[in-house]
């Protein structure tokens, strides 16, 4: 067991290295999108630094986690392409898990509750997944993901504690990096750490002096409380706005990565998300789901010292329903 693994040998080598996320990188050459590097001067006057916008919300399915997805999936020996992949989600990992099998030809299942936003339904439908509700409140949706992957012999894919997923999202830094150069400092938004924990892989290696950073909203920093505490710290289900961060407790594969290569995690409130994502709008004519402005919301709201400094922030996604986002900003 992994878990018991790294207990007794906190010195053990971590779940994923530097080559992983470069064979990674090879496995989504040509099929996701090398997302572009937005600046924008108005940011750079505010806060007195040169900030690297790494855009993922023009990834395909509107979010990094098409990198994991399709990392994972490309992977499948011929057993498990014939028998396909299970998810639960209700939100990015889905559609990039219904993406990823679409492309690669297998079949697709995803575990969502019964009140999921109809628009995340049909987004998942659209590329071809069956969709599986339960009931949130009476249904445990791991068991019945597990159940399912049993009776069908589908491959479990999880959003962020499994090795290939983590790799698939470093990418998204590797490409950054190679693009504008050296950083004084990444800035990544936490949920389970799926996304920084691959980031910070291929930051450390790239750039050694690079500060890695994470961002958790306020109500939800589980991730900040564990690496104070030395261990996992799991808490009740975070009411914000960021729902791509509402994890409860960081990953058994994600948390020793944090642990070691993460510098630091801040928080940020949900109104500082909003004034974010107002800013990200007005001024860079993009669009940005909560989740994906806690990186930008710690730097441009939250004051989070990088004067002088040359800063990577991960924007990444933007997947909100637009009466949502008019409700938000109003
Ligand atoms: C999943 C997700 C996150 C959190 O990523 P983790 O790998 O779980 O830390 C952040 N932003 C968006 C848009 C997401 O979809």
């Amino acid at each position: 067991m992994a878990q018991r693994y790294f207990m007794i040998f906190p010195m053990t080598p971590l779940p994923i290295v530097f080559a992983d996320i470069e064979a990674a990188a090879a496995r989504l050459d040509g099929v996701a999108h090398r997302t572009p590097v937005l600046r924008s001067r108005t940011a750079d006057e505010r806060c007195g630094a040169d900030l690297f916008f790494k855009c993922e919300n023009l990834q395909r399915g509107g979010a990094f986690k098409f990198r994991g997805a399709y990392n994972a999936l490309a992977q499948f020996d011929a057993v498990q392409r014939q028998a396909g992949v299970i998810a639960y989600s209700s939100g990015n990992h889905a559609q990039a898990i219904a993406l990823s099998a679409r492309l690669l030809g297998m079949s697709a299942a995803i575990v969502m509750p019964l009140d999921a936003p109809p628009l995340k339904i049909e987004a998942t439908r659209g590329y071809g997944a069956e969709v599986i509700r339960y009931d949130r409140y009476t249904q445990d949706r791991e068991q019945i993901g597990r159940a399912i992957a049993a009776e069908r012999g589908m491959t479990l894919i999880p959003p962020y504690d499994h090795a290939d997923v983590m790799a698939g999202q470093g990418t998204a830094a590797l490409e950054l990096i190679a693009e504008v150069g050296p950083l004084d400092a990444l800035v990544v938004c936490v949920g389970g750490g799926g996304l920084i924990s691959g980031c910070a892989v291929a930051a450390k290696h790239l750039l050694p002096d690079c500060r890695v950073i994470g961002v958790e909203p306020e109500a939800g920093n589980d991730v900040q409380q564990s690496l104070r505490a030395g261990h996992i710290v799991h808490i009740d289900v975070p009411r914000t706005i960021a729902d791509g961060a509402q994890t409860q407790h960081a990953g058994q594969l994600t948390f020793p990565v944090m642990r070691s290569l993460v510098d630091e995690v801040v928080t940020v409130s949900d109104a500082q998300l909003v004034s974010a994502m107002r800013f990200f709008a007005e001024r860079m004519k993009l669009i940005v789901e909560p989740t994906g402005c806690l990186a930008a919301a710690a730097i441009l709201e939250a004051g989070l010292p990088v004067a002088g400094k040359r800063i990577g922030v991960i924007v990444s996604g933007g997947n909100v329903d637009m009466t949502r986002f008019a409700q938000l900003l109003a």
